[in-house]
């Protein structure tokens, strides 16, 4: 028998045809009192003709089941290339379905490469605002520009996202998020807002505090004005866990079942493909993105496949993925976007220099691999994005740290978080005095990466907050960093 749920997918994958769903299966279900888009509307996973649209019904986020009841929904969606919705160019009707939390995942085909369009969907007699995306440029087109912004650790509970409403207003072409997007954690009742539930552990509660960081509008505001690409850290499960090794020493049998559900629920809340919806305990979402001829972005999942004893940080099937994708693009500029930190990095701990558990240092086999990888696969202007640490961080990763100037290999810059908390400065000078390969850290701003790339040169800025605890917040560029094409070095002011 045909899984329905496949027969669903295919039927959203067939775009703008927007083929009317089987009568029978819809029965009538009830109306909806409330506004079932509370959640917001986002876009994601952009190619040159095709994006990925998302919602999913919840007309009271933090209720069970969001306030839905346990019927399929049908939702009808539209894409227009212009914000009144008047010139519409693409629509059908897919279906929510309680079993998924009546989230949806439609992949949008027939669209022109490097354009604006607007979409909104409408279901049980309501309608959501229309949100803007943008596609691709067309793969091998030459392309004058790219903006790129990149964010990560969103703890709610120590922060506002005033991050969010500045990216909102940069309109990158395209948004990453490396990880941390929730936190499994518990209430803290000190905290400048709440966490809705003790830690999470199941299915139930992954969603309902997605549904609770999806309730802030910033967030909201940064979704509906860009697509975005994501990968996870280790917060969307538990922390610092990897593969199948809760550091909490679970019972492995329980943690399995916690990471499934954590993962369903990612799945659930995010604008991934339909095809990426989690199968078993697994679930696929590296990826590549190919801009013109001007770059090539893959996007790794560093948790999933990460082994307990430090061989692995990415798999076996993933590493080979990689080199292969690198060995293949032949792009001006080659991001890897991904967790945790590569560059070279020597903590103090207990008055001795070491590497720290839970990043690439710890992984050194895995570590060289990928800088072997690199080097041989002849890719250009290599450019490492990274999340986690909650600070800023410009580096290099280099062969040889004590020589970074006549060994890098990747420019490195690390997001600092959104809203999670800081890391004291101390500590952050201390990290670039015992490490040369590390150029710039600061680890008490919250705030964002804001890339523009052009053909000859990478821009970066660390973008700050002037306070994240204020909703209202303004910004500042802290540091501007620049990268040459053809010239392995970093220049910072
Ligand atoms: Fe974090
Ligand atoms: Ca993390």
């Amino acid at each position: 028998m045909t899984d329905r749920r496949q027969v669903l997918q295919a039927i959203a994958a067939l775009g703008s045809v927007g083929l009317p769903l089987p009568g029978r299966a819809w029965g009538a279900p009830p109306a909806l009192p409330d506004d079932p888009f509370r959640l917001g509307v986002a876009s994601g996973y952009p190619t040159a003709d095709s994006v990925v649209l998302w919602t999913r019904l919840a007309p009271q986020p933090l209720a069970p089941q969001g306030g839905m009841p346990p019927s399929r929904y049908a939702v009808h969606w539209e894409v227009a290339t212009d914000a009144a919705m008047t010139h519409t160019v693409a629509h059908g009707t897919t279906s929510a379905d309680p079993t998924w939390a009546h989230s949806v995942h439609v992949r949008v085909q027939g669209l022109q490469p490097q354009c604006d369009y607007w979409y909104r969907f409408t279901a049980a007699g309501h309608r959501s605002p229309a949100a803007r995306t943008r596609t691709l440029p067309a793969q091998g087109a030459q392309v004058a520009a790219l903006n790129l912004a990149v964010a990560c650790c969103q703890n709610y509970e120590q922060g506002h996202y005033a991050a969010y409403r500045h990216i909102a207003a940069d309109a990158p072409d395209l948004v990453l998020h490396l990880g941390d997007y929730i936190y499994e954690y518990g209430i803290n009742p000190n905290a400048l807002r709440q966490h809705n539930s003790a830690e999470i552990h199941t299915l139930d509660e992954y969603r309902a505090r997605y549904a609770l960081y999806k309730t802030d509008t910033s967030l909201q505001a940064a979704h509906a004005a860009s697509p975005w690409m994501a990968t996870w850290d280790d917060h969307e499960v538990a922390n610092d866990y990897a593969g199948l090794t809760s550091p909490d020493h679970e019972d492995p049998a329980v943690f399995l079942a916690r990471r499934t559900a954590a993962y369903r629920a990612y799945f659930e809340h995010m604008p991934l493909p339909p095809e990426c919806a989690p199968r078993g305990h697994r679930m696929s979402i590296a990826t590549q993105a190919l801009c013109g001829d001007l770059a090539s972005l893959c996007l790794l999942d560093q948790r999933q496949f990460r082994s307990h004893h430090p061989d692995t940080m990415l798999g076996a099937a993933q590493e080979r993925w990689l080199t292969q994708r690198l060995q293949a693009t032949r792009s001006r500029w080659t991001f890897l976007a991904q967790g945790t930190v590569v560059s070279h990095l020597l903590e103090r701990r207990d008055g001795e220099l070491r590497y720290g558990s839970d990043n690439w240092n710890a992984y050194p086999a895995a570590r060289q691999r990928l800088i072997d990888t690199l080097q041989q696969s002849r890719v250009t202007n290599p450019v490492v994005l990274t999340g986690d640490v909650h600070a800023f961080i410009v580096g290099q990763v280099t062969v040889t740290p004590e020589r970074p100037e006549s060994t890098m290999v990747a420019a490195e810059f690390v997001a600092t978080s959104i809203s999670s908390g800081a890391r004291p400065q101390r500590l952050m000078d201390e990290w670039q005095r015992d490490n040369a390969n590390l150029r710039y850290c600061a680890g008490e701003k919250r705030g964002y990466l804001r890339l523009a790339l052009r053909p000859d040169r990478l821009q970066v800025d660390l973008v700050a907050l002037d306070d994240a605890r204020d909703p209202q917040s303004g910004r500042y560029v802290l540091k501007s960093c620049i990268v040459e094409a053809g010239r392995p070095d970093i220049q910072i002011a």
